[in-house]
């Protein structure tokens, strides 16, 4: 879409600019502009030129010690130092020099204050009303402050045949079709109007970041045909209070103009935040969000003036905000499934040069938890590798490596592991890969690799889910924790001790512990009661606890239970193929990196 900005250089900078001209000029030229240029010569040429009779006209200037005179001809204006000397004047006189008028004619004040100070300014009012008018009727009318203060700076995309439309947005069928209405609203508002059905005023799109949401708005707006008004939270919270409430106004103002339209909001978190009342709260980001509210409120039903706002802290949005009359309409935006994945790459993919045999479907699995902005780095990176090895399209091996860069970061090229350190996490990644394939529900492994990556990772083991997995048993969470800790478990079980690699992999088995025992119901003491609340849901999903302390205690030492459990699980799966584990990791060590395939094959081998 065509995208048309407000101009950001406030009116204040031009004239500060005439200003600056306007003194440089002053200090600079005036002076030589005002002055005749004088020859400077010496006490004794004067009198040399005074006793030949070669003076024309003199002109003493006791107060800046100096004489003035010309040639007999007057073409030639000389100056010199005043000398003590007594018979200066009768010298003069008889040399025939003529007394009168001023020699260096000082400019006429009037003039003089005419060049250096009205013209500049006529000028400077001149070009100020020149770039007013100018910039007003960029801003789309005569009432937009000055200084671009209290605008909207809202980014306004013209209809355009070029926009963004559904079918540019991969998966998402579901908050599709729920925006599919207001489209067809915004093409036939009078269908509505006539059985007296009101359009929800605003819709609020949940959801992950990167999962399309900034994206679909475009598209409603695209496959409208109509006006679409974009502008982020973030933006309206000025520095003082008052700015952002008159954005929004003014922000509202444009967008009733320019109805049936789109107005999208984008983070509305950071105005919509609950008001806490609490002391030294933010008085200007409560203002807007009042301000926000009234004019939500202000406009009548079917007045074609859509409101789509986008967030990822949906629980942290004031209620006020989302009861109905206002955000009444909330359209989930999850990350995509596998199918939505595949759909994803493909529509990216056309972007970009691709080799005919390129698996989508297994690239879409290999990349489970991606979300679509996600994908579209894959895909970009896979063609950008590419290019690096001078190749005219990117292949399937470009776009596995692309999803280990997303996920894992570059490849170190020159990180140096010692020899033992080499061997370690080839026995720490043959641990984790063997544990998750000798328990039957692990996912297959994809790849295993002990090259060092930027992100800080030694090595990893890929897994691939062959499906998509909306539920996990019990069992399945438990086998993961077995998965988790089978790295260290081979370190402990071949070296006897341990080392710091297995950090994250304590982390995400604890994580998955805590979940089991607070929130899935999976022990047998706390049964059914959530000790734990999701309060972060899209972001990273940060938990609080709504327990005693005997409980947390309690809580605190199932986790330990369970964990250990499992540790001993991969221990005891790990000792009881302990040839298939040195076989491997000794694979492993010599080859760098080796695939499921060759693993699996080397496992299965009598
Ligand atoms: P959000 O607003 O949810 O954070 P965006 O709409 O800004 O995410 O998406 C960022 C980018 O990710 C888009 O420009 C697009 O390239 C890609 N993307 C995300 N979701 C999809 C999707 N469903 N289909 C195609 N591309 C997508």
């Amino acid at each position: 879409m065509n995208e048309v900005k407000t101009p950001k250089k406030p009116l204040l900078y031009y004239y500060s600019i005439v200003l600056l001209l306007l003194i440089l000029f002053n200090f600079l030229a005036m002076p030589r502009l005002a002055e005749r240029q004088v020859k400077e010569v010496d006490y004794g040429t004067f009198m040399t030129m005074a006793e030949n009779k070669e003076i024309g006209q003199v002109e003493v200037q006791e107060s800046e010690n100096r004489i003035v005179f010309t040639n007999k001809d007057n073409t030639v204006v000389y100056k010199t130092g005043m000398m003590p000397d007594p018979d200066l004047t009768s010298r003069l006189y008889a040399s025939g020099a003529q007394f009168e008028g001023e020699i260096i004619e000082q400019a006429d004040p009037l003039v003089s204050v005419l060049v250096s100070w009205i013209l500049p300014i006529v000028i400077f009012v001149v070009l100020g009303n020149y770039l007013t008018k100018r910039m007003m009727k960029n801003a789309g009318g005569p009432n937009s402050m000055m200084f671009g203060m209290g605008k909207s700076n809202a980014k306004i995309y013209v209809k355009s045949s070029e926009g963004i439309k559904f079918s540019d947005v991969a998966g998402e069928d579901e908050a599709k079709e729920n925006l599919a209405e207001i489209v067809e609203y915004l093409h036939d508002p009078s269908k509505y109007r006539e059985i007296g059905a009101s359009m929800p005023k605003g819709i609020l799109l949940v959801g992950p970041p990167g999962t399309g949401k900034t994206m679909l708005a475009k598209a409603v707006a695209g496959e409208a045909n109509v006006p679409f008004f974009s502008m982020s939270g973030s933006e309206f919270v000025e520095m003082f209070v008052g700015m952002g409430a008159s954005k929004v106004r003014d922000l509202f103002k444009q967008a009733k103009e320019k109805a049936p339209c789109i107005v999208f909001i984008d983070e509305i978190d950071a105005i919509g935040k609950k008001r806490d009342g609490q002391l030294g709260g933010n008085d200007e980001r409560e203002q807007t969000l009042n301000q926000l509210l009234t004019e939500m409120d202000g406009f009548e039903d079917n007045t074609g003036v859509i409101i789509l706002a986008a967030t990822n802290r949906p629980e942290s949005l004031d209620p006020a905000l989302t009861r109905p009359g206002r955000f009444d309409r909330r359209v989930p935006v999850e990350l995509p499934d596998l199918a939505g994945r595949e759909a994803i790459l493909r529509v990216h993919a056309k972007k970009i040069k691709v080799s005919d045999d390129v698996d989508w479907n297994k690239i879409a699995r290999m990349a489970s938890g991606a979300s679509g902005a996600e994908l579209a780095n894959i895909v970009n990176e896979a063609a950008l590798r590419a290019v690096r090895d001078g190749r005219r399209f990117a292949t399937q091996a470009d776009l596995e490596e692309s999803i280990e860069v997303v996920i894992a970061g570059y490849q170190k090229k020159n990180a140096i592991l010692t020899d033992k350190e080499k061997v370690i996490v080839a026995y720490h990644e043959i641990g984790h890969a063997l544990v998750a394939a000798l328990q039957t529900h692990s996912a297959p492994v994809q790849k295993i690799t002990i090259v060092p990556r930027t992100s800080g990772a030694l090595g990893y083991t890929m897994q691939v889910d062959e499906g998509n997995h909306y539920l996990m048993s019990q069992e399945e969470l438990e086998n993961k924790i077995a998965t988790l800790t089978g790295g260290r478990a081979a370190e402990e079980l071949i070296f006897k001790s341990a080392s710091t690699g297995a950090s994250n992999d304590i982390e995400q088995a604890t994580k998955l512990a805590r979940a089991m025992i607070t929130r899935y119901g999976m022990s047998k003491e706390f049964d059914m009661v959530a000790m734990e609340t999701v309060t972060n849901q899209y972001l990273g999903g940060d938990t609080s606890l709504a327990c005693s302390a005997e409980t947390q205690t309690q809580i605190d030492r199932q986790v330990v239970d369970l964990v250990k459990t499992q540790h001993q699980k991969a221990l005891q799966i790990l000792t009881d193929n302990r040839k298939k584990l040195d076989e491997l990791a000794k694979y492993l060590y010599e080859k760098e990196t080796i695939t499921g395939d060759e693993f699996m094959k080397i496992l299965n081998q009598q």
